[in-house]
């Protein structure tokens, strides 16, 4: 007599998932259990590089690299296709070429640019999201460039990029704008007064709760790159022409612009809300062991998911250390499940810290509880970018992928 092997779907080739996939092809053997890996592109992409792939700074091919290449082959079923719909009443799901069944279910799909319904963001700006998004961003600068040296009635609003949202994202889109901007003006012979950098941000401060002392040196070096930061200052539309933004009560101001790069927030993938699945923005406030909840055959991790931190009652925030982690504690409790251990374990982030990058030659960091600014800090940032080429596709996946432009 054989057992039926228990299916276990993955959906989503991010940190979490891959994280996920490749920790559980370790832990079990092929008989016990069938293990597909559903992903909407053949390649996996670090979400974390790709403000760089987005200013040009890094080629895109650098910030991407195949599943083939972490999985194995005889554990794991690889099928490229876009999930549709999750029917959890009948443990299934749908997908854009056809359905799977599942008896485990991990979602790993990441999350979605947060717009907050303001008008015009969706139709006249970028978001830093994945590789298609960041070519288009860094070619639709290039072909402002280009453009306005073959205008006859040349109009210097195409070269004014604005930025929305001085968090993380925004703050590491800028340093390597203020980077790139010298470069562009080089290739295509614009005068480099004539660009201007704006990052617009709602609330008092750029990086919002982040260490006052690293926020400022922050802010400093990227004036000195050109920035010029607008704070309490929110996008409130935008146009085909660029903004508009309101600072205090009642000033109104439009600010012209060929770009707008939209970097002011993230919430959870929309297959969530559309499965009927309980979710705020998106993300799946789980059960400690990263089920969904009451659910006892699905799992959600990294940005679809949604944890509280009891110790200052706020959500972590969603990040690929978190996601990684999640994705590791995931692989424990699947393979104890199918082993059919009734106790799981409880997810606990370990939070080492945060790195900033200002551009690939400076950053800010808060860690282990130690400040680092400049070259150090930076060195940091890569190290941290090489760590999760390690941890999913070891050290062959650095050697091929890794940063090693430390000095
Ligand atoms: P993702 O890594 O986004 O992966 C989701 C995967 O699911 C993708 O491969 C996608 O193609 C696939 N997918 C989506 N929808 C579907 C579908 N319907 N069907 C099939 N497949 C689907 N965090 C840090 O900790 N440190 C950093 O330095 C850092 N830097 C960042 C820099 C930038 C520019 C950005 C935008 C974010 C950064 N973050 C950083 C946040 C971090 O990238 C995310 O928290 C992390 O990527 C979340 O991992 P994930 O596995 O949930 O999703
Ligand atoms: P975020 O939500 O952290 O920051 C968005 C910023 O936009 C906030 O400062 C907010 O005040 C501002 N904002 C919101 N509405 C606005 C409006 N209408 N006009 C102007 N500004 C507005 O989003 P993020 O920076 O994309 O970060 C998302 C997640 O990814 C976070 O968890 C972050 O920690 C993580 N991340 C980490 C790194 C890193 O560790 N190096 C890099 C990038 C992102």
């Amino acid at each position: 007599m054989t057992l039926k092997k228990p299916k276990i779907v993955v959906l989503g080739a991010g940190y979490g998932g891959l994280m996920t996939v490749t920790k559980l092809q370790k832990m079990i053997g092929v008989n016990e259990a069938d293990i597909t890996l559903v992903n909407k592109n053949d390649y996996h992409y670090e979400t974390t590089w790709l403000h760089e792939a987005s200013a040009g700074t890094l080629h895109h091919d650098r910030v991407r690299y195949p599943i083939s290449s972490v999985i194995e082959r005889n554990k794991v079923e690889f099928v490229q296709d876009t999930a549709v719909e999750i029917k959890a009443a009948e443990k299934k799901v749908i997908l854009e070429n056809g359905e799977l069944d599942y008896d485990y279910l991990v979602i790993a799909v990441g999350g979605e640019s947060e717009t907050f319904g303001i008008k015009g963001l969706k139709e006249y700006a970028f978001a830093i999201v994945n590789v298609n998004a960041a070519r288009q961003i860094k070619e639709h600068i290039e072909l402002q460039f280009a453009t306005y040296q073959n205008e006859e009635d040349k109009k210097e609003d195409r070269l004014t990029i604005v930025v929305g949202g001085a968090g993380f994202t925004g703050i590491e889109f800028l340093g390597e704008m203020g980077n790139r901007i010298p470069e562009l003006c080089r290739e295509y012979d614009v005068d480099p007064n004539k660009v201007k950098l704006i990052c617009v941000e709602a609330a008092p401060m750029v990086l919002p709760g982040f260490d006052p002392e690293l926020v400022s040196y922050a802010v400093a070096q990227l004036e000195k790159k050109g920035v010029e930061f607008k704070i309490g200052t929110a996008i409130k539309e935008c146009t085909p022409e660029g903004i508009i933004v309101a600072k205090g009560e009642n000033e109104v101001e439009e600010i012209k612009a060929g770009t707008v790069v939209w970097a002011a927030g993230v919430r959870g993938n929309s297959i969530i809300e559309k499965s009927g699945i309980e979710a705020m923005r998106g993300r799946v406030k789980v059960q400690p062991d990263l089920r969904a909840p009451g659910s006892e055959d699905i799992f959600v991790i990294g940005d679809s998911s949604l944890m509280i931190n009891e110790e200052i009652n706020r959500p972590y925030p969603p990040t690929a250390q978190i996601a990684m982690q999640q994705g590791e504690c995931c692989a424990r409790n699947l393979a104890a499940l199918i082993r059919g251990k009734a106790e799981l374990e409880a997810f606990k982030p370990d939070i080492k810290g945060s790195v900033c990058s200002l551009g690939h030659d400076d950053a800010i960091g808060l860690v282990f509880g130690k400040k680092m600014v400049g070259a150090k800090a930076s060195f940091m940032k890569k190290m941290v970018d090489n760590r999760a080429l390690l941890l999913i596709g070891g050290a062959s996946l650095v050697m091929k992928k890794g940063k090693f432009n430390v000095l």
